[in-house]
């Protein structure tokens, strides 16, 4: 029997130009190499079909920057697939480049929520973080989402930057409050290996501060609280009803099919990662069965339990205490820590406890 799919990842891997702390599989727009990509997922897509019982109804549309695709091409690869028929659609755009055309094709093609990278609203930040666009880019690209239609709407925000005080970063959640977003995602700034950002920090130009990142997390569920935000996830806030079901479904455990150069799947305890190289992905794809997988790796019960351990401590659900069988003295530490509480037959974190999950997680694996 064909294993079902309801969840997919599509990663488009195109930036008009690259950030100094992104590691995600991307790479800059040029010559023909987006056709090559769109010729190798419709070759995937068709793969896909074949391999799996496919009845999307969440469907992700992550990168890169799937918009910076010209109109011409994101039809393309808008009719390669019916994403449309989901229940959500997200997809990830940038300010800059994000007009009025592109907000009606999504919106024409069914795209239910999009998910806007705007990191930060102070030119000193924008400029640190390697962003073109401003504060008057940030207000129009929100404007031609609401008057196309779009339904849902998510900021991408970014904190822990260079002298960004809690006042500094009060006002950046404040600016993107007022924009009157449904989402709200907010992450700390990680130095990834091989990122430019990584070089800043041998050559001393900069270093994250943990402290202040503690301060500036607390801060944050604070700000956002007020404005009636609900942390669902550790970085990712939702007014109500708005959360993001794709991510959710993800967390929760459930099997995902990414498509696309560096996409990653977990199907039926099966785990791989395509290659990341768009020209390999589209050949490899175009000759079959498959693109090139880069890792595969069986998901036994001990990984998928560590797995669940780990995204779920990170939740507002929390962990059902069925998972922890057998961690009755390691549990009472935490709730005596004031790190975390039981609740209802779950085990959830604590605001305090939230700014150490991952420990946290390590304890309880
Ligand atoms: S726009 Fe996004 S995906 Fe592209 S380089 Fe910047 S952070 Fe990475």
């Amino acid at each position: 029997m064909k294993s079902p799919v309801e969840n997919l990842y599509v990663h488009v891997p195109f930036c008009t130009h690259l950030c100094p702390y992104c590691d995600f599989p991307k790479e800059r727009l040029a010559g023909n190499r987006m056709r090559e990509f769109l010729r190798g997922l419709q070759a995937e897509w068709a793969w896909a079909k074949e391999e799996f019982s496919l009845a999307p109804k969440r469907v992700f549309f992550g990168g890169g920057t799937p918009t910076a695709l010209s109109p011409s091409l994101l039809q393309e690869l808008f009719e390669i697939a019916p994403w449309g028929q989901a229940e959500e659609w997200t997809v990830e755009a940038n300010p800059d480049g994000f007009g009025a055309t592109k907000a009606s094709l999504l919106r024409e093609a069914g795209v239910t929520r999009l998910s806007l990278g705007v990191q930060a609203f102070r030119p000193a930040d924008l400029t640190w973080l390697g962003r073109r666009h401003n504060r008057a880019t940030i207000a129009s690209a929100v404007a031609d989402a609401r008057h196309a239609g779009i339904p849902q709407l998510n900021l991408d925000l970014i904190y822990g930057l260079p002298d960004q005080g809690p006042s500094e970063w009060q006002a950046t959640l404040e600016e993107a409050c007022a924009l009157r977003p449904d989402h709200i995602s907010a992450y700390v700034i990680t130095p990834e290996a091989g990122t430019e950002l990584i070089r800043r920090i041998e050559q001393g130009e900069w270093h994250p501060d943990p402290h202040i990142e503690s301060v500036l997390f607390l801060l944050t569920q604070r700000i956002l609280e007020s404005h009636q935000f609900t942390a669902y996830e550790i970085s990712n806030f939702a007014q109500p009803g708005k959360e993001c079901r794709h991510h959710q479904a993800i967390w929760s455990g459930e099997d995902y099919l990414g498509l696309g150069p560096g996409a990653v799947s977990t199907v039926a305890g099966r785990r791989w990662r395509n290659t990341r190289d768009t020209t390999q992905y589209a050949r490899s794809a175009e000759v079959g069965p498959h693109p090139t997988h880069e890792e595969e790796e069986i998901c036994g019960p001990q990984e998928r339990r560590a797995e669940r351990i780990l995204l779920g401590l990170r939740t507002s659900e929390g962990l059902a205490e069925e998972t922890l069988q057998g961690q009755e003295a390691c549990l009472s530490e935490l709730v005596a820590k004031g790190w975390g509480r039981r609740w209802q037959g779950k085990f959830l974190l604590t605001p305090r406890g939230r700014l150490r999950a991952d420990a946290v997680a390590a304890m309880l694996i």
